[in-house]
């Protein structure tokens, strides 16, 4: 049984209010929408909350719509570190995980730097100290009296325990380093798989899925294996967040995508390609492997009853509809992408809540026409 635990909001979007104007006509009336906003709520004018609420009024991002309505249905203030906070959850752009990535690299080479420099150094004790054993050695040959050899025994002694102070410094330098580069290298890899993630559902995003299809193209052609694409889209997902709220939705996307990844093994990716639309990228397989695989998905999200767990409300169940298409050898990856969203939108026009792939695509599609 799902349970989501998000509290309960009401589906608002002011998208559909503009749904036919001109482009410009709908610029301008998000800006001076946006600004009236702003003052209604005593926010300041500043680039950033224009950004976010120009994007709320447009109702473009229904996560965003739905954070700040409920904030305001709460009655609380949209303090700056509200408005901050929200920006950076729903506004984090590819420039800002460049710069972190750049940025730990630039800690990266600044920890190399030191180790070269430390590196360094210590060459040039252990050449002072050869060049002390060397005047030793050349003295010891002409030398005969007893306090000689004392001065020379105390020389070799003083080199011996300065380059061996030396060499521990060196070693704790060295061990701080390797400590910081290890943490650095870690952050590195959070910054990246942070990059290619979808942070509301955990699965690959578009571009993890457009650089992962591309590979499994690449693979497929060379190991002539057969490869398949499945693209599928949550049915009526409009008609269920105006029911039950934006943030309910919310909980249904990862609910999908959690029954999605129980449904495939490690080699197969899937991903959120937009919105309510996922896909499932399943190498070495065959369509009609394919077709078995994406009716399990699709009779595991349809199977669960929704319900509210705070009040025990029943939400009903959602369906999702299946495209899907085998990669030809040779054709651009755009084409296996029309072909299986072809068959996607031939499951929307048969009915909603099944998978169609190429070998009865063509049936439906004449059948409907
Ligand atoms: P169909 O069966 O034809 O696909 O109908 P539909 O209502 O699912 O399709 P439509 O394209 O009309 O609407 C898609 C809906 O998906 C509208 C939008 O609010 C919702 N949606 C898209 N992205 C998100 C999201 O991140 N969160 C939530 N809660 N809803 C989203
Ligand atoms: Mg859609
Ligand atoms: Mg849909």
């Amino acid at each position: 049984m799902i349970t989501p635990q998000i509290k309960w909001s009401i589906g608002w979007c002011w998208g559909n209010m503009v749904h036919n104007q001109s482009h410009e006509a709908a610029a301008n009336k998000y800006g001076n929408l946006a600004f009236e906003t702003m003052q209604k709520h005593d926010v300041e004018p500043t680039p950033v909350h224009y950004e976010l609420f120009y994007t709320y009024v447009s109702g473009e991002n229904p996560s965003l719509v739905a954070a700040i309505h409920s904030r305001l249905e709460a009655n609380a203030p949209l303090t700056d570190a509200f408005l901050s906070e929200t920006f950076n959850e729903h506004f984090q752009s590819d420039d800002e995980l460049t710069n972190a990535a750049a940025s730990t690299g630039a800690q990266l080479d600044t920890q190399m730097d030191k180790i070269l420099e430390a590196l360094d150094a210590n060459v040039g004790h252990a050449s002072r100290f050869s060049d002390a054993l060397r005047g030793v050695s050349e003295n010891l040959s002409d030398t005969t009296s007893q306090s000689d050899l004392a001065l020379i025994v105390k020389t070799v002694v003083s080199a011996t325990e300065q380059m061996e102070s030396r060499s521990r410094e060196l070693e704790t330098q060295l061990q701080e380093s390797k400590s910081e580069v290890s943490d650095l290298r870690s952050n590195l890899d959070a910054v990246r798989l942070e990059a290619r993630t979808d942070a509301l559902t955990g699965l690959a995003n578009r571009k993890a899925f457009d650089d992962g299809l591309l590979e499994a193209v690449q693979d497929s052609v060379e190991q002539n294996a057969p490869l398949c694409l499945v693209m599928s889209d949550i049915d009526h997902f409009k008609a269920f967040n105006d029911s039950w709220g934006h943030q309910t939705g919310d909980q249904v996307l990862k609910l999908v995508a959690g029954s999605i990844r129980s449904c495939i093994k490690g080699r197969d990716t899937s991903a959120r390609y937009g919105g309510e639309e996922f896909a499932i990228i399943l190498p070495h397989t065959e369509l009609d492997d394919a077709t078995m695989i994406a009716n399990q998905v699709r009779e595991t999200i349809h199977s669960r009853e929704l319900v509210k767990k705070s009040t025990g409300e029943n939400l009903g169940r959602v369906t999702m509809s299946f495209g899907i298409a085998s990669f030809r050898p040779g054709e651009p990856i755009s084409e296996l992408i029309e072909r299986a969203d072809e068959c996607l939108y031939a499951a929307k026009h048969g009915g909603r809540n099944q998978v169609i792939s190429e070998l009865n695509s063509a049936e439906i599609l004449t059948k409907s026409a």
